[in-house]
């Protein structure tokens, strides 16, 4: 038999399991970890990225228990060996495709493997949305970020600049406006999106700068962000401003259009679950991590839903019995 035909056949055989964890940043490690030692079985499919968005982190310095930080990767690395060694079955594949209307439900990897699972756990994070300019990407994790909190202290008595205005962008400024000398905030309108209250914190705020009507055009620097060319959308007069760290706060993207046809989302696109809990409207499927928080995002948050998930599908599961 060639090892084509095998492939194929190994592919496209049905296989069953117990739990099934779709992706694999802090929440869906965690959920492993727990649903592996309640002796689950589980099988995750990792994603495309393996280790999530902390795979583009460098120093992690908030996560408890790394007193000298940790770099993102390496710590995607422990938290998978972690999983890997109570007997999760980890492997690289995308969930294409899935039916919530049947138990056990079905998921598709890679538009030929169909997986059937008694629980799913969803850990299919989110993406931070970036400006585009081929400027950003370059210098992204050199001193542009999406994320104040994990690297605004790198930015100490410094100059740097935000892009946004909804309530991310103000939590981020206010944030950054506690560690660094001025917070240059580029709004592309002439109003916030933000919740009122959280516009007049930043207002009231003597070091953070507000640009009104104001698009980022570049981000200069060779190696390290320098500087970021803004151009006023009304007077078409460019500007440089010199910052070290450029932040970009306009919003995230959920992971979850795989699951749209039967799982709720808000009007975001995040998946909804029941308060206090990773429930989501289909028995037996739960959501953890950034697909069904908008608020927190953090990596330690993430985890602390995915042992909710794997706790609650474990409960799940015994009940069926
Ligand atoms: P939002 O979608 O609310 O805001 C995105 C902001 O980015 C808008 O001001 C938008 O401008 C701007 N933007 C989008 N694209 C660009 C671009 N290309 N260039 C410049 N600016 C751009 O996202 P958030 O992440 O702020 O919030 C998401 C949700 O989470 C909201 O519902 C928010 O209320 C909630 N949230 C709640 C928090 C809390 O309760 N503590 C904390 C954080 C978020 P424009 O307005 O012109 O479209």
């Amino acid at each position: 038999m060639c090892s084509h035909f095998i492939k194929a056949v190994f592919m496209s055989a049905t296989e069953h399991v117990h739990c099934l964890i779709i992706g694999s940043g802090p929440a869906g490690y965690t959920a492993a970890i727990y649903a592996a030692r309640a002796n689950l079985k589980p099988l995750m499919y990792t994603g495309l990225q393996q280790g999530g968005q902390l795979m583009n982190t460098t120093d992690v310095e908030n996560y408890p228990g790394y007193p000298k930080g940790i770099m993102g990767p390496e710590m995607m690395e422990d938290f998978k060996k972690q999983a890997e060694r109570f007997g999760t079955d980890i492997r690289f594949g995308m969930a294409t495709k899935v039916d919530f209307s049947t138990n056990p439900k079905k998921v598709w990897i890679d538009g030929e493997k169909l997986v059937e699972a008694d629980a799913v756990i969803i850990a299919t994070g989110a993406e931070a949305k970036w400006l585009g300019l081929p400027s950003e990407q370059r210098l992204n994790g050199s001193g542009v970020s999406a994320c104040a909190v994990c690297d605004g202290f790198f930015y100490r008595n410094s100059e740097v600049a935000i892009v946004g205005a909804g309530d991310t962008a103000c939590e981020e400024a206010l944030y950054l406006s506690k560690l660094c000398n001025t917070v240059h905030m580029l709004v592309r309108r002439d109003e916030m999106r933000a919740s009122k209250i959280m516009q007049e914190r930043v207002l009231k705020t003597p070091n953070i700068k507000v640009y009104w009507n104001t698009e980022t055009e570049e981000v200069l620097g060779e190696t390290v962000v320098e500087a970021i060319r803004v151009r006023n959308n009304k007077t078409n007069e460019t500007t440089d401003i010199p910052v070290k760290g450029f932040f970009v706060a306009i919003g995230h993207q959920p992971n979850s259009k795989v699951f749209k046809d039967f799982l709720h989302t808000d009007s975001e696109e995040y998946l909804i679950t029941a308060p206090n809990s990773t429930k989501t409207n289909v028995e037996g499927v739960f959501a953890c991590g950034d697909v069904q928080d908008k608020v927190f995002r953090q990596a330690v948050t993430a985890a602390g839903t995915g042992c909710m998930a794997a706790l609650e599908a474990e409960r799940w599961l015994s009940e069926q019995e």
